[in-house]
């Protein structure tokens, strides 16, 4: 019975003591589950935070766009020329030499007008285009004076439809570079309105421009292309009239300042040593400014 006893007792304790250890590893189980749940916690929401700061990157990308694109404006604006000036050069045709060459050698786009039929006019619209400038054809047209010259060419008052189309036509099978044309005196054949609407019709067909030279105040021709839809604009200011350096300078003032004032300035000087000059020396200290240049093509609309 004692040894039963004993037994009992060693085996209650025994159980005890298993009961204990169990309890122990059940309290080491738990405070190891405890501790992997809040490590798998923390790197779980350590992982969401790294994709919350990409997820937050790539929500930022649009407003780095955006930044990108208001410092672009801003350069825009910084770069946004003081003025466009258009230089279109009439009387191209009867020259090719040092000074015809020294227009081409400009460095900024120039419309060169070259007068069909002349020694010189196939031959200078090649130079032109290789030069990289622009080729319109500078039409003669009747004047109010009496004038001579180009009479196979002139476009007069009085001239059939069929007429006038057939000179048009010859005289862009002759330079079929050039993209527009103006016009060389005209000072009768531009307030026409029947001459200048068949003008009209034949550019419209042919895909060209129109820049009026306006060599008479009363002038139809921007009104003419306008009502048939061909691109056209009107010259503002002549450059050498009068032909000495400071007349041409001071024309050129007058030009820039009008280009400051509306956005663009037209202007028409002639294939002449004094111009080449002005323009030589102003054309670099106008860049400088801030000015910038284009061809006739960019002036009309
Ligand atoms: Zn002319």
């Amino acid at each position: 019975m004692g040894r039963s006893a004993f037994r009992k007792t060693s085996d209650v304790r025994y159980i005890n003591s298993i009961a204990m250890i169990d309890k122990i590893m059940y309290k080491r189980v738990t405070i190891f589950l405890s501790i992997t749940v809040i490590f798998l916690l923390i790197s779980n929401y350590s992982a969401l935070r790294k994709l919350d700061s990409i997820g937050q990157k790539r929500d930022l990308t649009p407003t780095i766009i955006v930044e990108e694109d208001s410092s672009s404006i801003d350069l825009q604006i910084l770069k946004e020329p003081l003025g466009t000036i258009v230089l279109i050069i009439d009387d191209f045709g009867y020259r090719n030499d040092l000074i015809s060459d020294g227009f081409l050698k400009l460095n900024i786009p120039i419309t060169c007008a070259i007068i069909p039929g002349h020694s010189q006019s196939k031959i200078f619209a090649e130079k032109a285009i290789n030069a990289g400038k622009e080729v319109i054809i500078h039409m003669p047209m009747e004047s109010s004076v009496v004038t001579s010259g180009e009479e196979e060419y002139k476009i007069k008052t009085g001239m059939t439809s069929e007429e006038v189309e057939w000179r048009i036509n010859e005289v862009l099978k002759e330079i079929p570079s050039a993209v527009g044309m103006n016009n060389h005196q005209g000072s009768k054949a531009t307030t026409d309105g029947k001459i200048m609407s068949v003008v009209a019709s034949v550019l419209k067909e042919r895909d060209k421009y129109f820049l009026d030279s306006r060599t008479a105040a009363n002038t139809v021709g921007e009104k003419s292309m306008r009502s048939i839809g061909v691109p056209t604009a009107s010259r503002h200011v002549f450059l050498d009239n009068n032909p000495s350096i400071d007349q041409i300078s001071a024309q050129l003032d007058e030009l820039v300042a009008f280009a400051k004032k509306r956005g663009i300035g037209i202007g028409i000087g002639h294939a002449r040593p004094n111009t080449l000059k002005v323009l030589e020396t102003k054309i670099p200290e106008l860049l400088k400014a801030g000015y910038k240049f284009e061809f006739g093509s960019y002036a009309v609309n």
